[in-house]
């Protein structure tokens, strides 16, 4: 059955055909590519075309696919056991791994979600403050609990309203929505909320809505900000953990934030994400304390495999500077190529994440710094990529991801395909 054919079937079962929305195109338009296999930095179709992946499943595959070492590390654990739903060694085994790359986190909670990471870690704010709004920033993704699926709304001191139908206005209410960038903004909603605002959270370096790297003034502003005013400051590095430093972006900037989310690259594929911080927060946590969460297969021990053999893998080759000096090379050389052929790209990066945009002198920040033609002109390179063996993330606002699979031949060789991309879209 080629992609076609699988896609009508699925639109029988599944809304949209998709079990995540971004997997339908409705972005790029067409027919999603069903893909059967991956290897290293490639995915095949089914139909049996490979493609160099730059999507690595939105994030989670830093070593590319099926890296042959975490494989084996994965089949001796399924082969020993796949589920405990009691204590095990391996959990134990990666949350003190995460300890010395994140020496901040003193305490963690596995989960299986970045989802489930936020919820909870604001049911810990809430509890630990006694206070009830969670100010987030537009543009920011931090997953699909009720009160993170929010805009700004009518504007008055960022009360904001939903963005999914079946979020009640009482949930969207509990948010305060703020422009990233925007230090005013911030001070504003401050000003009116200060003394009930449980926690601030932000992805420090922000990449569900194109990548907006943020000022480190502007990070440290929300720092001052939330202690001040007796917040919590949280780091979503779902994205952003164990890919930009060992640390994350708390390391990168020096910020110690007050709880952090996990996911991704934490469970090197598998379903693992986590929340954490400092003991005297994460004692809150039942049975510790007195915040019911809990979870069937959270802490799966095969998710911990895999996340483990990861983080020791990225040591083996050499760490994450070596991944980050990759990235930067490709994006140079990407750029080169936008430049010598007068194409209207740009290529933002930051440490193997990267993002294509029309160019722009300033830095793309804030949501209203977007470029009003991304959608419709990153469709047409989507389709023209695909079709010289590149595959994207489908949307214009989702960002790239570098692996340690990408070797200098396969960066090559999608510049060449650029090249080709460039020339039948122009
Ligand atoms: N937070 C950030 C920054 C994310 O990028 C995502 C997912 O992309 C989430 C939270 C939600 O994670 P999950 O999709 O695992 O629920």
């Amino acid at each position: 059955m080629n992609s076609q054919e699988l896609f009508d079937r699925s639109q029988k079962v599944a809304p949209g055909g998709v079990h995540s929305p971004v997997r339908a195109y409705r972005s790029v338009g067409g027919t999603p590519i069903f893909f059967k296999s991956g290897e290293g930095a490639y995915l095949e179709s089914v139909e049996g075309r490979r493609y160099i992946d730059y999507c690595m499943s939105f994030g989670p595959l830093i070593l590319g696919h099926r890296d042959p070492v975490v494989q084996s590390k994965v089949e001796e654990m399924i082969r020993t056991a796949w589920s405990f739903g009691a204590c095990e060694p391996y959990s134990l085994a990666l949350a003190e791994k995460i300890k010395t790359w994140a020496p901040h986190i003193e305490k963690l909670r596995f989960v299986a979600s970045g989802t489930e990471a936020v919820m909870s870690l604001i049911r810990v704010a809430r509890a630990a403050t006694g206070r009830k709004y969670v100010l987030k920033f537009n543009g920011c993704y931090h997953g699909h609990a009720d009160g993170m699926l929010v805009k700004s709304g009518s504007g008055l001191a960022g009360e904001a309203s939903s963005d999914s139908a079946g979020v009640s206005p009482e949930a969207a209410r509990e948010t305060l929505v703020a422009e990233l960038d925007r230090e005013e903004d911030v001070e504003r909603i401050f000003k009116a909320h200060g003394h009930e605002i449980a926690a601030v959270l932000v992805e420090p370096v922000p990449a569900n809505y194109g990548l907006l790297p943020q000022r480190i003034e502007f990070l440290r502003f929300l720092r001052d900000i939330t202690a001040k005013h007796g917040a919590l400051l949280v780091f979503d590095e779902v994205i952003s953990g164990f890919r930009v430093a060992k640390g994350g972006m708390a390391e990168v900037t020096g910020i110690r934030p007050d709880l952090c989310a996990y996911g991704k690259v934490l469970g090197g594929g598998f379903n693992v994400a986590a929340y954490g911080g400092p003991a005297k927060l994460m004692d809150w946590v039942a049975p510790s304390g007195p915040v019911y969460q809990a979870g069937t297969l959270s802490a799966n021990p095969v998710g911990m495999t895999a996340g483990l053999a990861s983080l020791e893998r990225v040591e083996a080759l050499g760490g994450l500077d070596q991944l980050h000096a990759s990235a930067r090379g490709f994006a140079q050389s990407l750029q080169a190529l936008f430049d010598r052929t007068d194409w209207n790209l740009q290529v933002t990066e930051f440490r193997s994440l990267f993002w294509f945009h029309e160019r722009r002198e300033k830095p793309i920040r804030a949501l209203g710094d977007l470029p009003a033609g991304q959608k419709e002109s990153f469709a047409k390179l989507f389709h023209a990529l695909a079709e010289e063996g590149v595959y994207v993330a489908p949307s214009g606002f989702e960002v790239g991801f570098m692996s340690f699979a990408h070797t200098p031949e396969i960066q090559a060789k999608t510049l060449t395909a650029f090249e080709a991309a460039g020339k039948k879209l122009r």
